[in-house]
């Protein structure tokens, strides 16, 4: 038996056929096409999904069900609202389970997805309780709790970067002051560096970015501490203190075994890690126990696929 796992994201949609062990054996991509509307979004999904089936002539009894990742919330009745998506209170299960109506179909965030599949294969498999925390434009949180995602009693949990940590010096794009990933995503990185980049002139990305300040990326960030830059250096610290509070937070409210994080930023994750746990342990109540390893995600962007098709499980 297989399953189809199809992620769903702001610049492109993938699909996979996977395998009861979690290999992705057949894969499949398409553009969002944010501008055509969600009409033409969930065609463009049908279209590729029943491609992706005929083309490798798969049997449609083998598949078991088709579950799919999105960037949002998705309500208890199944709505969803992704400004990224441009959806506004889309019936986006209901759309899914009538273009589909011959499969089983499963919808989770995409950060929790990703978690499930690292449960079940990668870096928190064997853990009772884990949690993925994925650095990329946002931050996204996905919990495992004894092998299934855990979003709350209203589907709402998870949120890990809308915790509020601290007042920062701009507003999330949720309208909170001072949420987690407005201090540790590739956004607040970036952001960090050009204020300070007013007030200073020295630094090795003023000439990474050409003196455009609009160019520089996370990347930028980190190639510089590499070279011990000095502004990069302060960038990342701040990054990596805001990191632990928001971790000892999670430590403090669910005790995981793992902490795994993944997303783009933890390309850099050497950087990250670095004497990470024990600024955590700073910022826990119970300092001398033992407490969450602290560890990089280790199936990068096929997560999306294998955890998507896993939802059934
Ligand atoms: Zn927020």
């Amino acid at each position: 038996m297989y399953s189809i796992g199809v992620d769903i994201g702001g610049t492109g949609i993938k699909a996979g056929i996977v395998s009861e062990n979690g290999q992705i054996i057949h894969r499949a991509n398409c553009k969002t096409d944010i501008e055509s509307g969600f009409d033409k979004i969930i065609s463009d999904i049908n279209n590729m999904v029943r491609d992706l089936i005929d083309y490798n002539q798969i049997n449609r009894n083998e598949i078991k069900s088709i579950g799919f990742g999105v960037p949002s919330f998705i309500n208890n009745e199944g709505i969803v609202t992704c400004v990224n998506l441009g959806w506004f209170e889309v019936e986006f299960v209901s759309k899914l389970k009538s273009t589909f109506p011959e499969f089983d179909i499963f919808v989770e965030n995409d950060a929790t997805v990703a978690a499930l599949a690292e449960s079940k294969f990668g870096s928190m498999n064997g853990k009772d309780i884990s949690v993925l925390i994925t650095l990329g434009t946002g931050l996204g949180g996905g919990i495992i709790i004894n092998g299934k995602p855990f979003t709350g009693n209203h589907g709402m949990a998870s949120e890990i970067g809308h915790v509020v940590i601290g007042e920062n010096t701009y507003n999330c794009n949720c309208g909170n002051n001072g949420c987690f990933e407005t201090f540790c995503s590739a956004t607040a990185l970036i952001k960090h560096t050009q204020e300070i980049l007013k007030e200073e002139n020295e630094s090795i990305i003023i000439n990474m970015c050409k003196g455009n300040f609009n160019e520089i990326d996370a990347k930028m960030v980190f190639d510089a501490y590499r070279m011990e830059d000095n502004l990069a250096k302060e960038v990342v610290s701040r990054f990596k203190h805001y990191l632990s509070i928001g971790i000892a937070g999670i430590v403090n409210t669910l005790d995981p075994g793992i902490i795994s994080i993944g997303g783009g930023l933890s390309k850099s994750s050497d950087i990250i890690l670095e004497g990470l746990k024990d600024m955590v342990r700073e910022h826990i109540l119970y300092k001398k126990e033992n407490f969450a390893d602290i560890e990089v995600a280790t199936l990068g962007n096929d997560a999306g696929i294998i955890g998507s098709a896993f939802l059934n499980k």
